[in-house]
Order: structure tokens, then C-alpha cells, then sequence
């Protein structure tokens, strides 16, 4: 340990905040027996509801979810008076909590934690406060809350306003009283729309300065409902497991009703049982689709909507309240008692900052452009420096020295919202990177806890003194989050969970959407899988395991889950018919493909005989176009024109090129060579007949996926080898290039990922003789690599074909072909190719239309819009 250092007090751990975290957090370490110091700058327990003492501060989970579960004896002692409970009321559960437990003597109040540095000798923290005191711990923990760090008033002049000022977030213990006053409130956040209708009653005159419209309905307090106490009272276990292994922390029923395809009935009728039910979650959920799809999304906004342009008498205040910058629950959605009601009021008025900014404050109020107000009093509900703000604000310095502050300049990192890599130790509760204020907190609080306390124990019993993760588990994670928020709408909206509201603040989505549930089984398995993406040090002994708890696309999984689901036969175990009927069953029921110019069917001669085709013809430019002879996949068994429909509509609206999507023979009726036969043939003819196709003669490349990447591929060694047609480029995605399936790619991928090694087996079964296997018209890898046109070949992570597919990338380039490999993280086989399914697909095949109008010399890409890709409004 440092000499020099004036050791006071150690601790086995510190503990920064005495909220729900802090004291749950104390309570566990205390049964394992550590000795505990908590600090809390709050003169008491509470933290939140310490500080958020305005009228009208109330919880907005119902109290029969926003509470805690680890003690069943404080449930039945506790009863709650209200659905949401006032602020004073969950103040008063916190201190019942504490006195319970005999929590407080370990807790030091008034005290802020000023500074955190780890002494790598001692392998402990030393803790700095703002009261000169210095201690030493083992681990370091800061519970210090989400939403504690209120935004300052960056606004010209705030400190020049004589009269009243208060902040929602500080609000002064003995209330405040307006009665008869001339009020402004800036900010129409959660706290602002709580605080709005009850401020209203007192002041003679009240300004609401508003920025942002917010989405808000309806609370309908009254008592705890009915059904949930019933649950709990039947049996209150079942209840809370059920709320654990939710998606957002309290057991609702998800549905799976989509916005767009539903009736307007159903529609409505869902709408109105949410609205009816004034609860979060249930407005939030109206339908699956609208944390993704702008068009459902679009339909609940606008009931909601609807809703306030009814509620509100003066149309032009209706409709400046009415938010339409950004999509419903892509900021936080507020529940409220009679908020746009308030603006009836003959002395209640809105001043909408969008049209009319703040230039100053004054001495004796507010100056906008075109008006001078007088005030009495300023509200400020402006917000809160959310999920980063706290941690940042305690001076930490890790492993050599290194500053929390400087690494996380670009935006927070962390292994499961938990630690950081650099910092041993040093764990957060609900820190950027979990659900946190996702969800329920008190569930996402006590789960985070039970891990920690989880983690502190296993070290103890084997003997460990430092865990952290590693760089590759936390940079894995980080992409993970990022991953699950890219195919929501949450980052197209200039949210408090993007760090918008702070001026300077990186704009990174914070929380993780994947789901409470989703979550807690990533930790679980983290654990179970011997702390994976942890390295843990102690008494000589330096224990890695690195690693990728979850490296799938979110939406992949969860195909990959329902699909499981379903319970459908392998098709390996299916005759060639019945697989076709199956695949074809399924493929009825996809959504709607992406829109093209002109779509039409013919024939085209083949060796043997016709093959039909079906031509895609973009919207815009008007023609000539380049074309595009595409091969379907289906390991030359099953497949049609209908099966790749999709795709070859999204290549066709995004490249801008005429797609041919050509339907060769198939196995086991045609066997090997007849796909490849047929495959060469249409390029020939396309080619001969591009100007009557609507194509620019020369201007030829073709594309396929699986097996009819394997016929494109081997069309183009055919046209080298028969000196044509010349073909532009060659689009390969996820393509068999091998009959060999040794590679690593199949040990890891074989199972489980709709492609399997089996399937593949009997796909080659049906097409090809062992004795064929090795031809490079059946294997293209072992055909030579030279002369071939340029390439573009796609692989998936979780793909058994991905190394052979690499390996024709590196062989190609090797033999001077001008290669782009595209490798499309987290996607298997089939996802990439999932038009209007696999949301994290539409980025990958973004990057291939790019690829496929790069082989043609002009530029024909077509702007990327609408269904194709989230777009951001406003
Ligand atoms: C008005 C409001 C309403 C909310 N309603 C809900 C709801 O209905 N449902 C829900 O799930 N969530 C709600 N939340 C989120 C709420 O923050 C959490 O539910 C929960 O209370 C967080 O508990 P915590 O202990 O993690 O953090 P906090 O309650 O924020 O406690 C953190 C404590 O740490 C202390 N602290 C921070 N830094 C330091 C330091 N450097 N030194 C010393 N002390 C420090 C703070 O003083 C604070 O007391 C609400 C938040 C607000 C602001």
C-alpha cells in the first residue's frame, strides 16, 4: 500500500449513493460478511426521491412492480396507498427499508465522493470526499444513480433572475408556494409535465417554455390495479420471476400483432385498452412492430396525437404541443393527470421555444425575440446529465493512472453496463449498457446487485483479489448494445438517451433495448460460462477467460429463436418435394417486398429446355440500365423465382440496375452439371438480347446467393474459358464454392443455424456424385482463379460455407481480380438475404447494392429511402 497515503478507515467496499441501489447493494454485501462504508452527498436515504421533491412527483411504473423483491417479508409489511405513488411515499418506503434493515449506520450522508484512484500495489481504491476523508477499499461501487446529475441551466443571463428559482431536481425541503405568483417553467420533460397541472393551481400567471413536444398520456391513478395484486396475492414468486425474465421488467403479455398489417378495428381497439390502461408499457407495446417500423410506429403516434389535439381548446397551442420531431418511445414517454388540459386555463400559456427561442434571461424574467416576460418565479425541469453523468462527476483514475473521464471522451464503455476494462473493481449499477432506464429500475437495480454481490462472493471463495473485463469481451459487448439499438428507431430521435440533451455529450445510444430478459441471461451465462470476458488476479494466480458472451445480430436470434419455435422437421429428413413445399409454405408468409418500377415473367431458352425468368426494372432513372442475371439459392433443390423475390427487389430499388432473376433446373430431377449448364446459358443470352431487356449492351454481371452463388461463379469461369460473354462483376453472397466441409466453419456453425451440415450433406446428395464433387463447375475454389471478373463476395459470421467463401475471396485476389469481401457480422447464412425480416440485414445489403453498381461504370445507385432503412424524420 501507498506509505504516503493518510490511511483513515478500509473497507472490504465502498458504495457511492444510498438510493434503491445503494441500499439493496449494502444490504447484500453485509450477508457476505464485508464491512461496508456507503457515502451519499443526500442528507438522507432515498436518492431520487431525496432530491425530486416537486408537486407532483410520483413513480410512473406502478407501485406494484417499482419496488423490491428480495426481502417477501417487506412486501407483506408494506402496503401502497396508490397505482403511483407520490414522491413523499416512496421517500418514506426507503426509510421503512432502511430502518429494517438497520441500514443507516453504515451510511455517511452530506458526503460527496470526490475522487476514485486504484493502487495497483495494494490492489485497492482510495476514496476521496469532499469532507477531507480519505478511505481504502477493495471494491469500489457506484450506485450513484442514472438520473442524479441534473443539467445545468445553460441558458444566456440564468444567473441574473431575481426572483424565485428552483429546480425540479433540488427542490427545497419546505416546498414552495406560488400562490398568486407569475411562474415560468422551462423544460416539459417527465418532471415538468408532472409538476405543470399542480403548479398551474397555485400561480396567477403560468409560462411553460417548451422545446420539445413530448408523447403523454393519461395516468388514471387510483388504487394498485386489481389484477396485478391479485397475481401477487396468488402467488407473489411466480409474479416476480415472471417480471425478472420480462423484457421490460414488469410481466406483461407481448403480442404479436403488427401495426402495419393490422385491421383499423384491431387497431383501435388496441390503442384504446392501452390508453385506457395508462401505463407505459402497454402504450409501448400496442404493436410488435413500432419500436422498429416507422409505419406502425407512425399509427400510435397519431392517436396519440389525435388524442391531444382533442384535450387542448386553442388549436395552435394543440398543435405546437403535439411532438412530431421524433417517433413515439424514442424519447421518454411521460404519464400525466390532466397536462394538456392545464393549457385551458385562461392563465396558462405556452410559449413554444421552436418558433420563439430564449435570448436571455433577465433580472426580472425571460427575453425571447418578440416578447419580454416578467416572472416571479423560474422552474427549471430541464433534465438530467443521464446514465454518464454521476460516474464522470467523481475524479476516477484506473489501472496506470488512467482517467474514466478521458476514456470514455468518445462514450461510455463498459462490459454489461458493470465495469470497465482498466478499472478493476470497480462496478456500476445500472450503468451504460444495461436496460436501466429501459425498464423497471427496481428489477434492473436488483438484478445488477444480486450479480455483483454474486461476483465479490465467487472471488472471495476462490481466492481472486482483482476482476476486470477484457478488451475484446468489452468492445464485443459495446458492438452488441450498438447492434440492438441500430434496428430500433431509438437512434434516429436527439433523446436524453443519446446524450442530446447535453450540449457536447457524444451522441451514443446508453441503455441496452435488448430486453431485462435478454440481459439477465447474458450475465447468467457469463457466469455460468466461468466469468467469460473476465480476467481475475489473485494469490499468483491470473485467470483470463476471453471471450464473446453475444456476438448474433439481435434480430437474427430472435428469427433463429422462433423459428426453433416452430418445431418444423428438418428438411434433411424430407423428400425433395415435401421440402419444397415447406419452403414455399414459409415464403407465403413473409412481409411485404420493397417496391420496383416494373416486375415481368418469361421464358428464356435454356440447353434443354425453356427457363423462366422474371425481370425487375427499376423506378428510376429511365433506362438504358445496366442488368443483372441473378441465381436463386436453395442448394439447387428447392427454390423459384417467388423465394428470392425479395432480395432481387431491394438489389434492383437500391442499385438501380434491370435484376434477371433466372430459374434454372433443379436436383435431383437434373443433377450435376444441368444448374451450371443452365446458369452459363442465361448469361448468354441476356447478354445477346440486353438492348430488348432494357439493358446497355457490355454492362453485365451477375449475382446469386448460396448454390446460385456457386452457378454465378461458375458461369464466370465458363465465359473466361469460353472467351464470353464479358461479365462486369460478380456478386457471391454466401456462396458454395466447396464440397469440403472440414472447415472451421462448419465445427462452428453446423448446428443450429438453418444452414446445418447435414443439410448441406443432402443438398450435395441430391445435386452431385461424390465423384463429381471435385469439378470445378460443382466447386469453383478448385478451378483456377485466373482472368475471372471482378468480385464482390459476401460471408456471414455464423455461416458453415464463410471460410470456403473466404478462401475464393483470398484465391481471387491473390490471382489479381480486384475482390471487396463483404463479411456480415452476427448474420448466418440465410439473414442477409431476409428483405423486410432481418432489420441488421438492410446495412449489410446497403454495402452490397453499393458493391454491385461499383462493377458498372457509371453510376447508377439509387438514394436509399423508406422501407428499405431506418430514415430519421424531422
Ligand atoms: C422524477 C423521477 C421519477 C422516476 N420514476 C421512475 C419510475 O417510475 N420507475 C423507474 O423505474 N424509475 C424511475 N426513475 C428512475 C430512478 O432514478 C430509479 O428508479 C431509481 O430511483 C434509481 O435508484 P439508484 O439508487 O440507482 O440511484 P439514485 O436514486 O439516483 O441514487 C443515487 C444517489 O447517489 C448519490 N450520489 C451520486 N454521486 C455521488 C457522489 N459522487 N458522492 C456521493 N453521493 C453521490 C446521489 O446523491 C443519490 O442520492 C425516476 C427518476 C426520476 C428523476
Amino acid at each position: 500500500m501507498n506509505q504516503t497515503a493518510t490511511v483513515s478507515e478500509q473497507f472490504d467496499a465502498v458504495i457511492v449513493g444510498a438510493g434503491f441501489s445503494g441500499l439493496y447493494m449494502l444490504h447484500r454485501l453485509r450477508q457476505l460478511g464485508l464491512s461496508v462504508k456507503v457515502f451519499d452527498a443526500a442528507g438522507d436515504v432515498g436518492g431520487t426521491w431525496y432530491w425530486n421533491r416537486y408537486p407532483g412527483a410520483r413513480c410512473d411504473i406502478p407501485t406494484t412492480d417499482y419496488a423490491y423483491s428480495f426481502d417477501p417479508e417487506l412486501e407483506k409489511e408494506w402496503t401502497w396507498s396508490e397505482k403511483y405513488a407520490t414522491q413523499p411515499e416512496i421517500l418514506d418506503y426507503l426509510r421503512f427499508v432502511a430502518d429494517r434493515h438497520r441500514l443507516r449506520s453504515d451510511i455517511e450522508f452530506s458526503t460527496t465522493v470526490t475522487s476514485a484512484r486504484w493502487d495497483e500495489q495494494a490492489k485497492r481504491w482510495r476514496i476521496a470526499t469532499d469532507r477531507g476523508k480519505e478511505v481504502w477499499c477493495r471494491y469500489y461501487i457506484m450506485a450513484s444513480g442514472c438520473l442524479s446529475i441534473p443539467k445545468s441551466a445553460d441558458i444566456e443571463g440564468a444567473g441574473r433572475f431575481t426572483g424565485q428559482v428552483y429546480f425540479t431536481s433540488q427542490w427545497p425541503h419546505e416546498g414552495a408556494d406560488f400562490t398568486g405568483q407569475r411562474v415560468a417553467i422551462i423544460g416539459t420533460g417527465s418532471s415538468g409535465i408532472q409538476c405543470i397541472p399542480l403548479i398551474a393551481r397555485q400561480a396567477s400567471q403560468l409560462t411553460v417554455f417548451q422545446r420539445t413536444p413530448n408523447f403523454s398520456i393519461p395516468a388514471r391513478n387510483g388504487p394498485a390495479p386489481a389484477d396485478r395484486l391479485m397475481q401477487l396475492s396468488e402467488d407473489r414468486a411466480a409474479y416476480r420471476h415472471a417480471a425478472r425474465w420480462s423484457r421490460g421488467g414488469i410481466p406483461v403479455e407481448p403480442t404479436d400483432v403488427l401495426g402495419v398489417t393490422a385491421s383499423e378495428a384491431v387497431r383501435r381497439e388496441r390503442f384504446e385498452a392501452a390508453w385506457e390502461q395508462g401505463e407505459l408499457f402497454a402504450i409501448l407495446g400496442v404493436f410488435a412492430d413500432q419500436g422498429v417500423n416507422p409505419a406502425s410506429n407512425d399509427i400510435v403516434a397519431e392517436m396519440i396525437r389525435e388524442r391531444i389535439r382533442s384535450a387542448v381548446e386553442d388549436a395552435a397551442t394543440a398543435e405546437a404541443l403535439c411532438p412530431k420531431d421524433h417517433y413515439f418511445g424514442t424519447k421518454r414517454p411521460c404519464l400525466d393527470t390532466g397536462y394538456f388540459e392545464t393549457y385551458n386555463l385562461p392563465h396558462v400559456r405556452l410559449v413554444d421555444l421552436r418558433t420563439q427561442p430564449i435570448t436571455s434571461i433577465s433580472e426580472q424574467g425571460i427575453d425571447t425575440a418578440d416578447e419580454s416576460f416578467g416572472f416571479d418565479a423560474i422552474v427549471y425541469a430541464t433534465g438530467f446529465d443521464a446514465m454518464t453523468g454521476a460516474l464522470a462527476a467523481v475524479d476516477v483514475a484506473g489501472r496506470g493512472g488512467l482517467s474514466l473521464a478521458e476514456k470514455w471522451a468518445p462514450g461510455p464503455s463498459t462490459y454489461l453496463g458493470l465495469m470497465t476494462a482498466g478499472f478493476p473493481n470497480l462496478f456500476m449499477i445500472t450503468g451504460p449498457g444495461s436496460p436501466s432506464v429501459l425498464s423497471n429500475m427496481t428489477v434492473s437495480i436488483e438484478q445488477h446487485v444480486d450479480w455483483v454481490a454474486g461476483c465479490v462472493k465467487d472471488m472471495r471463495e476462490a481466492g481472486f483479489e482483482t476482476i476486470e473485463p477484457t478488451a475484446l469481451a468489452e468492445s464485443a459487448w459495446g458492438e452488441h448494445v450498438r447492434d440492438c439499438a441500430a434496428i430500433t428507431l431509438h437512434p434516429t430521435a436527439s433523446s436524453w438517451y443519446m446524450g442530446a440533451n447535453v450540449p457536447g455529450k457524444p451522441r451514443v445510444f446508453l441503455p441496452y433495448i435488448g430486453g431485462v430478459n435478454a440481459y439477465r441471461q447474458a450475465c447468467d451465462d457469463v457466469v455460468s460460462q466461468g466469468y467469460l470476458g473476465f480476467r481475475r488476479t489473485g494469490r499468483g494466480r491470473d485467470q483470463c477467460r476471453d471471450g464473446v458472451i453475444r456476438s448474433m445480430q439481435p434480430d437474427v436470434a430472435m428469427v433463429l429463436e422462433v423459428m426453433a419455435g416452430l418445431g418444423l422437421p428438418p428438411m434433411e429428413t424430407l423428400s425433395a418435394a415435401d421440402a419444397r413445399a415447406l419452403m414455399a409454405a414459409t415464403t407465403a408468409t413473409r412481409p411485404p417486398a420493397p417496391e420496383v418500377g416494373e416486375v415481368t415473367d418469361g421464358v428464356m431458352p435454356g440447353p434443354e429446355e425453356d427457363l423462366p425468368y422474371r425481370l425487375y426494372r427499376p423506378a428510376a432513372p429511365a433506362g438504358p440500365h445496366p442488368i443483372v442475371v441473378y441465381f436463386h439459392g436453395g442448394g439447387w433443390v428447392l427454390g423459384d423465382l417467388d423465394s428470392d423475390d425479395p432480395l432481387c427487389r431491394d438489389l434492383c430499388a437500391r442499385t438501380g440496375a434491370v435484376v434477371v432473376s433466372v430459374n434454372y433446373r433443379h436436383a435431383p430431377e437434373a443433377r450435376f452439371p444441368a444448374a451450371a449448364q443452365d446458369a452459363f446459358k442465361a448469361v448468354q443470352w441476356v447478354d445477346a438480347n440486353a438492348v430488348s431487356l432494357g439493358g446497355i449492351p457490355g454492362q453485365l454481371a451477375v449475382a446469386g446467393w448460396s448454390a446460385g452463388g456457386n452457378i454465378a461463379a461458375v458461369a464466370c469461369q465458363m465465359a473466361r474459358d469460353a472467351g464470353g460473354p464479358r461479365i462486369a462483376g460478380q456478386l457471391l453472397i454466401c456462396p458454395v464454392v466447396d464440397s469440403e466441409m472440414t472447415r472451421p466453419s462448419y465445427a462452428e456453425n453446423g448446428d443450429g443455424y438453418i444452414l446445418t451440415t447435414a443439410l448441406m450433406r443432402w443438398f450435395w446428395d441430391h445435386y452431385a456424385d461424390p465423384a463429381d464433387r471435385g469439378d470445378p463447375r460443382a466447386a469453383p475454389l478448385r478451378g483456377s482463379p485466373d482472368d475471372l471478373p471482378p468480385a464482390c463476395i459476401v460471408t456471414a459470421e455464423c455461416d458453415p460455407l464463410r471460410d470456403e467463401g473466404v478462401a475464393y475471396a483470398r484465391a481471387l485476389e491473390a490471382a489479381g481480380a480486384t475482390v471487396r469481401h463483404i463479411r456480415a457480422r452476427g448474420h448466418t447464412h440465410t439473414s442477409v438475404t431476409m428483405v423486410g425480416v432481418i432489420i441488421s440485414g438492410a446495412p449489410v445489403r446497403a454495402q452490397i447494392a453499393q458493391a454491385l453498381a461499383d462493377f458498372f461504370p457509371a453510376p447508377i445507385a439509387a438514394p436509399v429511402t423508406g422501407a428499405l432503412s431506418h430514415s430519421s424524420i424531422g
